[in-house]
């Protein structure tokens, strides 16, 4: 109580410690590619492509007149009720067609964690509607991340998301399984007794956790578990959907058929907030009965089909296929799995995980992921700390093969000297 208070910028930094940020900020202004300059006169590699999002690359001028564009005709008009807009109508129809849900119903929000919490509620929703009014538990991995809304915070894998609230989740009715071990989540799920469970909630490979592919037969394995218990499988493809992987959704990699998809980031490569989550018939046609006693399914928010962030949505799919993304992202991914293994020869690197264009470096307790990382700015790369002293890197899909080679070389460089 005696400490003295910081100050600082008036904007509050999101998920930091503010002693130990403020007054070593770095305030981006400009970015070019796979380049971002900040203020002080510093030109970062993104490694990280943001928080996984810059896919295509920063500042592209086709993604700035898109918006430009729609701005000029329609900025927005929301879609409550009888009311539509066109770019809304024509972004749900690319979004089906690219589903791998066949015939989905698409639901458009704001970001991840907007998508997250309608997938939930669609979930229990769904139940209800069933008269299984038993069925309202959401489980979630342990190291899941799925946002920090109201239900990505209940559901969060990583305890610290979770805590401080006074209850162990702000939703009631969560509880987590395990990650790698499909033999202890069916024993999760006999416990806690299938009847009472909605839904699983699933990163098909684990972002913010630490960059963990899922363990073979462990993403099948919990299909399995679904199907034979009647609890619908939310595949939270916010990171791995729209190529990360070399595939348009991980679902495809990994040929799974959940009843939901959650998506964000790629959708727009970040230059509008934007997302959403992909429906199964069964689970929407329900609401679209012609009968006068449908039920309707509650949700919505002004900026739901944002008209200029569909715009941005629909030029940014463009991209991904003109500048034929998804094939150079397996190249990618080849490369960064072959560099990232030359690193194990490093003693203080335990292990490289790489799945589609994501890594992940874990680093033995004599290194700290942190210090690594903001070395590795004074170097002139942007990387990030995760949870299990593992370092994070996803960089943009238009990143070059010497990118790649500079990167992993700068943190073999920080990490000998640290050594
Ligand atoms: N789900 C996953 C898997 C994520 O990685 C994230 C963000 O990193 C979210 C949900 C939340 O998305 P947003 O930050 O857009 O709300």
């Amino acid at each position: 109580e005696n400490q003295p208070v910081l100050t600082g910028p008036a904007l509050w930094s999101a998920q930091a410690h503010l002693p130990s940020v403020l007054g070593r900020q770095l305030t981006v202004d400009r970015a070019e590619g796979s380049y971002v300059f900040t203020t002080d006169g510093r030109r970062l590699f993104d490694g990280t492509a943001g928080l996984w999002h810059a896919n295509v690359g920063h500042a592209r001028p086709e993604l700035a007149e898109a918006a430009y564009e729609q701005m000029r005709r329609l900025e927005t008009y929301h879609i409550f009720g009888r009311y539509l807009n066109d770019r809304a109508v024509e972004l749900g129809e690319r979004l089906a067609w690219l589903s791998p849900i066949d015939d989905p119903k698409v639901i458009l929000n704001s970001g991840g964690s907007d998508a997250i919490d309608v997938a939930c509620k669609l979930a229990r929703r769904h139940w209800q509607r069933e008269g299984r009014t038993d069925k309202t538990v959401i489980l979630s991995r342990e190291f899941a991340y799925h946002g920090l809304h109201a239900y990505g915070t209940s559901i969060a894998g990583l305890d610290f998301n979770r805590a401080g609230y006074g209850t162990e989740s702000l939703v009631p009715d969560t509880a987590r399984v395990s990650t790698h071990d499909i033999a202890a989540v069916e024993r999760t799920v006999r416990t806690i007794g299938p009847e009472k469970i909605a839904a699983i909630v699933a990163e098909p490979i684990q972002g913010t956790g630490g960059v963990n592919p899922p363990a073979p037969g462990y993403l099948e394995g919990l299909q399995r578990i679904c199907r034979e218990n009647d609890i619908l499988l939310i595949l939270d493809e916010v990171i791995t959907g729209f190529g990360r992987t070399g595939h348009m959704f991980a679902t495809e990699r990994y040929g799974l058929r959940p009843d939901l998809i959650t998506f964000a980031k790629g959708v727009t490569s970040g230059y509008a907030p934007l997302g959403g989550v992909l429906v199964a018939p069964h689970i929407w046609q329900p609401f679209y009965r012609d009968s006068s006693d449908t039920p309707v399914f509650r949700h919505g928010a002004t900026y739901a089909g944002h008209a200029t962030a569909a715009a941005v949505a629909l030029r940014n799919l463009d991209i991904l296929d003109e500048d034929k993304l998804l094939p150079r992202v397996t190249e990618l991914e080849q490369l960064l799995a072959r560099e990232l293994n030359a690193l194990t020869a490093r003693a203080a690197v335990v292990e490289t995980r790489v799945a589609g264009f994501l890594g992940g470096i874990t680093l033995t307790d004599d290194l700290s992921a942190e210090a690594v990382t903001d070395e590795l700015v004074e170097h002139g790369f942007i990387t990030r700390p995760l949870r299990g002293n593992t370092v994070q890197i996803s960089p943009p899909f238009v990143t070059t093969d010497d990118e790649i080679r500079q990167l992993v070389a700068a943190i073999d460089t920080v990490i000998s000297a640290q050594e």
